[in-house]
């Protein structure tokens, strides 16, 4: 099952940015246009992005878990 892909839906935010504390650094979210971007090292495995798709609502990319 896909999400719907409504657009102007307000309660998801076309950009976003958001600060991340790590174990001993601050990672930059970003989401520009529909893409996610992460400063951390090891974007292959960012939980970051996760975490703040999560928090703004985003049924994100880096989230394929369907159960
Ligand atoms: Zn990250």
């Amino acid at each position: 099952m896909q999400a719907e892909n409504v657009s102007g839906e307000p309660y998801r935010p076309h950009t976003v940015t958001a600060r991340v504390e790590g174990h001993s650094a601050k990672y930059i979210v970003l989401l520009d246009d529909g893409r996610w971007t992460c400063t951390c090292d090891d974007p292959a495995t960012c939980a970051h992005v996760a975490a703040v798709q999560l928090v703004t609502g985003h049924p994100g990319p880096a989230r394929k878990e369907q159960r």
